[in-house]
């Protein structure tokens, strides 16, 4: 586990009576195979660049038995799958060089059963001599043809026809194929039945929906999980075995193939091809994206190619020298495969059921040990359950009788006593979380502050209105100095077109015409108007700068007011509270409330009052009105200030 593995790469030979043996050589170890290419007999089947090949694998297996073929391929991946690793066998090659025979071999003979069976039959061995583990073993039987999906078992009486198309399915514990059934075999033989059910139904498919059986994958899985029958191991293993007789490879799409064989030959090649890009990819630690999707093969076999599986690759060639392109090209892609590693990992899970059942076993025996220490240890009786109200209820009163001083100790019983008493500590001194002060201080402007802040709110009103009064006036004395210009600009003209008319006196006074007369009666009056209001701005000035201070004053009144109130509330025990409130003992730092109240009076009222009074009597009252609002305003701030001080020194 945690070691890397490289993708186990064989060959195997197809016997033949016309072995080419000056082309095709294989190594001392037969671990390799060197291709040679005699120039004149190749006529333009590979280029003349090259002429030598060497191919370094795993294993060369030639004129090998089924048995061989298996001790050498299979037996160990299939091993490994009884301790939770999941393994893959594929068989790639051109059509005719012996996947099939490889991987199921023939049915009749049973000598030349393929990997299938012996793997099966290895499995149900394992199982009997585990007979610590209950192990139970589930098969199906998928062909992917076109990039369409079949249920090789489907047509068990059980299983019934799918009215929904098939579909690859990834969750947390893998890719399943919804739709594909999935059969649980408890014996060699039943597990036999079912491999030639299938294979009867790919021969019989061949014929009756005229698909080539050498144009599918076929993808043989055995699923394996294993329980301890210890029942104190809640882990379990699960595996998966998946065998692969993959659509041959040879390049059918050069050789001016047309309709269905060329779109069996377009699938073929791009999904071998992208079986191989996973491959690589799942080998190149760098790569985080593994295009698994791309085609149903290798989605299908999503969590069983590469990572951490057992990976075998069995390329079966022809011994003959006319297929040598077609086994150079196999070779090759052997060859790439074999380059690539993996990081086998055992599939451990955990029975939450066994898991939960076993640590209330653990919980039963600690509490029976728990006794025993008790009894040892001459202590009463002790109960470890979770506390009910009425003893949460007896820590209280012991925490509140703790305080007090009426009790001095508080005894130790146990470990969930302790966490209560600090608990009821905490419940006790804390009796409830002070809201936040936005939340409180909109209370209090309610409440106990309301009256401040009322008067806070008009004072700001009335300021607000003085700035607005201000600002209107100056913009009237703006419009008022404008038109002086005007005025004395058309006066300047008037009087130099007298001078150049030559001007006359009579009686030693100026004789001037009417115009320039209207004009220096206007000056005059604008002149007026303006000091009016100049007057007036400047005394709506000094009233905004006493409302601004003001505002000021009660805006600092409120909000001490309020950390008075808050800190009473939530922060001084129950029992002052009442002391502090009206009546009671104790008044720190509260105003009033019937002080306060003597506020009362509506100065926006007043302010509207007087308005309705004084204002038809023109705008000379304004000056009047605005006197005795102030002095209104200066009375009312002075009597709060004074009300409040009272309180402080009470
Ligand atoms: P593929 O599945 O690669 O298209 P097959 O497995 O169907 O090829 O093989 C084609 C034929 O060759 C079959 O009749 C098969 O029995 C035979 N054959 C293939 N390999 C061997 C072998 N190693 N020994 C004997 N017969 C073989
Ligand atoms: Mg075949």
């Amino acid at each position: 586990m945690g070691t890397r593995k490289k993708v186990h790469t064989f060959v195997r030979v197809k016997p033949t009576d016309d072995f080419a043996h000056e082309m095709i050589k294989y190594g001392d170890d037969n671990k390799s195979i060197d291709i040679h290419l005699k120039k004149d007999t190749r006529r333009g089947v590979v280029n003349n660049q090259q002429t030598d090949w060497s191919f370094k694998l795993d294993g060369v297996l030639h004129n090998a038995s089924q048995d061989l073929v298996y001790e050498t391929v299979a037996k160990d991946v299939v091993a490994q799958a009884l301790d939770g690793y999941n393994g893959t066998i594929m068989c790639y090659g051109q059509t005719g060089a012996g996947k099939t025979y490889t991987m199921t071999g023939t049915t009749e003979n049973y000598k030349h059963r393929g990997i299938l069976p012996r793997a099966l039959q290895q499995v149900f061995r394992m199982i009997e001599e585990r007979p610590t583990h209950a192990i139970t073993v589930r098969v199906s039987y998928l062909e992917i043809y076109n990039e369409s999906l079949f249920d090789l078992l489907s047509t068990l009486p059980y299983v019934g026809p799918s009215v929904t198309p098939m579909t690859i399915v990834e969750n947390p514990q893998g890719v399943f194929i919804k739709g594909l059934s999935v059969h649980l075999t408890s014996q060699e033989e039943d597990a036999f039945s079912l491999l030639f059910e299938g294979e009867t139904n790919r021969i019989i498919a061949s014929h009756t929906m005229n698909k080539n059986s050498s144009r599918s994958h076929c993808i043989f899985t055995i699923y394996v999980e294993a329980h301890s029958r210890t029942l104190s191991d809640e882990k379990y293993i699960t595996s998966k075995i998946n065998l692969v007789d993959l659509a041959g490879s040879e390049r059918l799409g050069k050789s001016g193939s047309e309709g269905r064989v060329l779109k069996e030959a377009t699938y073929i090649n791009k999904s071998l091809s992208f079986l191989e890009q996973a491959i690589i990819a799942l080998g190149d630690q760098k790569r985080e994206h593994i295009p698994f999707r791309q085609c149903k093969l290798t989605h299908a076999l999503k969590d069983s190619l590469g990572g951490n599986c057992n990976m075998v690759l069995l390329t079966n060639i022809y011994g003959e020298a006319a297929q040598l392109e077609e086994t150079l090209s196999s070779l090759r892609f052997a060859s790439r495969m074999k380059l690539v590693t993996t990081e086998p990992a055992i599939n451990e899970k955990y029975d939450a059921e066994r898991m939960v059942k076993n640590l209330e076993k653990e919980l039963a025996l600690l509490k029976q040990e728990l006794a025993i220490h008790d009894s040892l240890a001459n202590r009463t009786l002790v109960n470890y359950d979770p506390m009910d109200e009425i003893q949460i209820a007896e820590i209280n009163s012991q925490v509140r009788r703790y305080l007090e001083g009426t009790l001095d100790e508080i005894d130790i019983i146990n470990l969930r006593q302790i966490q209560e008493v600090f608990n009821q500590f905490r419940v006790v001194l804390r009796p409830s979380t002070p809201p936040p002060k936005p939340v409180a201080f909109e209370d209090f402007k309610n409440e106990r502050g309301s009256e401040i802040n009322r008067i806070f709110k008009e004072n700001k009103s009335i300021l607000n209105e003085r700035r607005k009064r201000a600002s209107e006036t100056t913009q009237r004395i703006n419009a008022i100095k404008r038109e002086m210009d005007v005025t004395k600009e058309a006066l300047n003209f008037q009087k130099s077109l007298r001078e150049k008319q030559g001007e006359y006196e009579n009686k030693g006074l100026m004789i001037i015409d009417e115009e320039e007369f209207l004009l220096i009666l206007k000056l005059k009056d604008l002149k007026k108007q303006y000091r009016t209001e100049y007057q007036d701005l400047r005394d709506l000035r000094a009233e905004i700068q006493y409302c601004q201070h003001l505002v000021d004053q009660c805006r600092h009144r409120l909000l001490t007011e309020f950390d008075i109130w808050y800190n009473e509330s939530f922060f001084i025990p129950e029992d002052l509270q009442v002391a502090l409130k009206p009546g009671g003992s104790i008044r720190p730092g509260m105003v009033p409330v019937s002080r306060i109240m003597s506020l009362g009076e509506d100065a926006q009222d007043k302010f509207s009052q007087l308005q309705q009074v004084l204002l038809p009597e023109g705008p000379d009252s304004v000056a009047f009105y605005n006197a005795k609002v102030k002095t209104e305003q200066k009375h009312n701030y002075l009597k709060t200030m004074m009300g409040l001080q009272q309180a402080h020194r009470k």
